[in-house]
């Protein structure tokens, strides 16, 4: 079977043979296996005898050896050609004579079609003895050399093809593979770095570098900013300009590639490759610019995608924090919540929530977790919060240290160095600023600061709502005129404190003829009489104390945990002021009432019916004076 398959092998290379496309190559392999079967047949004593040439099919002298007949040039020549005449019409050996000399060619013809392809001529004296065939026999012996020769080229031929080929398809795999790898990298580092390690892969021994056109924090020292100096002598910002690769051999035997890397929408760097020129060869640029190709798209991609995930992130947290800013209508619960979700948010070392107040026109410090700072107050022109104050837009600094534009207590008490800052606006007025800070310098990005504006209008948002709502609060529960508390306020509180207090007591306070002061000086001074017997209640009163309008121009306070003697006290002291203060001048009459824990039927019904009747009676006895609601069996 091995036998066979030799044999087999042996009629595949016996078929090849010279082509017409070789023709350019033949001389060097007629010469070279010239020389091949001058060493093989040396030995002959045909070399003693006969002086050999061999010519190719054009009469090109390709080679000579044995005898030397020291023929003319011109004589031999003549010769030759008309050898080269004969043998174009005759496959049989001819002969012609040249000064004393014969000389035989012999046509060497292929053996795959009998085409002529070179002549094989042996020189003999012409009286000299010539063997029959030796001749022909030595021009055999030549042409199977000759044939050895080719064989073994086509044999190095296909080797190298192959080897060619080989080399092609190993790049090939690289590149597909480096595509592949390249492609399944979603971040950008990790893009980049694949990329720069599929380059040293495929171009051994050589230095990779990659500069970007955009300010891109990475710790490989491979990677580097793009920086447009001297653009004339450098490669790299040329085939970044030019959009196209460009090559520069230095003197030290070295060759740098630059290669634009670029995606669909932009450019973003230059990939360089700087390798000994003898290592390089120009079969390899169209890899290299495949790659460089790839990972633009890859970086392309992964840069969309970052950016897509960082917008997702960023409406994830505002749709979060929106939604629970909403859920608390109270300021204090919005300042506390704003800081410890942006603490968390922008991963930061301190947060400080301040809002100005418009009476102290001071920024109050509402919420922050610097225990130091927590109930401080700036003047608006002070620190980073006046700088945002003034110009009504949010800030970062990236070094305080470095750059100090003003003094921040903030920055100083808590050490540090980075810092974002935002106004908050309600209805366009600045009613507020966050300040967030780090320690370490540089910290926070332009993306942060973005986001923290995006948020403070959120937040802003939030404390409009709950500013409308404390104030609506406040109107329902207050009288327009006389800025006390309105009726149900009054009644709802009577309520919770008789289920937690052990006594209280009410006072009902009537103005005397009212209709009259009405009917002598317009309503308008009857208002104005209204607010100052408000007023004098107010001024007669605790903190705790509730005085509400009770309907009209009655007017009634309740006041938690107070025994009736001392409601009386107070009733009395309401009654001689309005009487002593007012103008024009009014009076009252009360009717007070109280309760204690152990009454049988606490309501608040009850109190006021008590004090209700006790003030008709004040009434009926001649008015400006004070009478107590007696408990009795219907009250
Ligand atoms: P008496 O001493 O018996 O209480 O006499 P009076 O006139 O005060 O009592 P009356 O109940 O007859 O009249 C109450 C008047 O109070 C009638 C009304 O015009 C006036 N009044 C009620 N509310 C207001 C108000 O908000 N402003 C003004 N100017 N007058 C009011
Ligand atoms: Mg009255
Ligand atoms: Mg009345």
């Amino acid at each position: 079977m091995l036998v066979e398959r030799n044999e087999q092998h042996s009629i595949w290379f016996a078929n090849e043979d010279i082509q017409e496309a070789d023709e350019p190559y033949l001389p060097s392999l007629l010469e070279e296996s010239f020389h091949q079967w001058m060493t093989e047949a040396s030995e002959l004593e045909a070399f003693q005898r006969y002086e050999f040439r061999i010519y190719s099919k054009k009469l090109l002298r390709c080679g000579v050896c044995g005898l030397t007949f020291d023929m003319p040039e011109e004589e031999l020549n003549r010769a030759v050609s008309e050898l080269g005449a004969k043998l174009q019409h005759t496959s049989a050996p001819a002969s012609v004579s040249a000064h004393g000399c014969s000389l035989t060619g012999i046509p060497l013809k292929r053996r795959s079609d009998g085409g002529l392809f070179a002549i094989f001529v042996s020189v003999a004296p012409l009286q000299g003895f010539v063997a029959p065939g030796e001749a022909q026999a030595c021009a055999m012996h030549y042409r199977s050399c000759f044939y050895r020769s080719f064989e073994q080229l086509y044999v190095k031929d296909i080797l190298r093809q192959q080897t060619i080929n080989e080399k092609e398809a190993g790049r090939r795999d690289a590149l597909f593979l480096a595509a592949k790898r390249l492609y399944d990298q979603i971040d950008v580092t990790s893009v980049l770095a694949e990329m720069l390690h599929s380059l040293e892969t495929l171009y051994a021994n050589s230095d990779v570098h990659l500069y970007l056109s955009q300010d891109y924090v990475d710790g490989d020292p491979r990677i580097k900013p793009l920086i447009f100096k001297n653009t004339a002598h450098d490669i790299v910002a040329q085939a970044f300009l030019d959009g196209k690769p460009a090559t520069e051999k230095g003197r030290d035997g070295m060759i740098r590639l630059a290669v634009p890397m670029s995606g669909k929408q932009a450019a973003y760097g230059v990939l360089c490759l700087t390798i000994e020129a003898e290592r390089w060869e120009a079969s390899n640029m169209p890899a290299f610019l495949l790659l460089a190709d790839t990972a633009g798209s890859a970086f392309e991609n992964a840069k969309l995608y970052e950016q897509s995930n960082l917008l997702i992130n960023e409406l994830r947290l505002i749709n979060e924090m929106t939604k629970r800013l909403n859920q608390s209508l109270r300021l204090n619960e919005i300042f506390q919540f704003a800081t410890n979700e942006l603490l968390t948010i922008f991963d930061a070392d301190y947060c400080c929530v301040l809002q100005l107040n418009p009476v102290t026109n001071q920024f109050e410090i509402k919420s922050s977790n610097i225990p130091s700072l927590t109930s401080e107050a700036f003047s608006p022109e002070y620190g980073f919060c006046g700088i945002v104050y003034r110009t009504r837009e949010p800030l970062i600094i990236s070094d305080y240290w470095n750059t100090r534009v003003v003094t921040s207590e903030v920055m100083d008490k808590t050490g540090s160095r980075s810092l974002i800052a935002t106004p908050v606006f309600v209805e366009g007025d600045v009613v507020g600023v966050i300040l967030i800070t780090h320690k370490v310098a540089n910290f926070f990005s332009y993306d942060n600061y973005k986001l923290l504006q995006v948020m403070s209008t959120h937040i802003g948002l939030a404390v409009a709502n709950a500013s409308l709502h404390s104030e609506m609060q406040r109107m329902v529960i207050t009288d327009n005129l006389t800025g006390l508390h309105a009726r149900n306020f009054l009644d709802e509180q009577i309520q919770a404190r008789q289920r937690k207090d052990p006594f209280g007591s009410l006072i009902l306070v009537d103005i005397d003829y009212f209709k009259r002061v009405n009917d002598t000086f317009g309503h308008q001074i009857g208002d104005q009489i209204l607010i100052q017997v408000s007023k004098i209640i107010n001024s007669c009163i605790r903190q705790d104390d509730i005085a509400a309008r009770w309907g009209g121009e009655e007017l009634a306070i309740y006041l938690p945990g107070i025994r009736l003697d001392q409601a009386l006290r107070i009733a009395e002291r309401i009654r001689r002021k309005v009487e002593d203060e007012t103008n024009p001048k009014v009076t009252v009459s009360c009717g007070v009432s109280e309760w204690t824990f152990d009454n049988k039927k606490i309501s608040v019904e009850s109190l006021f019916y008590r004090a209700d009747m006790a003030l008709y009676e004040a009434k009926n006895n001649g008015r400006n004076r004070i009478k107590v609601g007696k408990l009795n069996a219907n009250s």
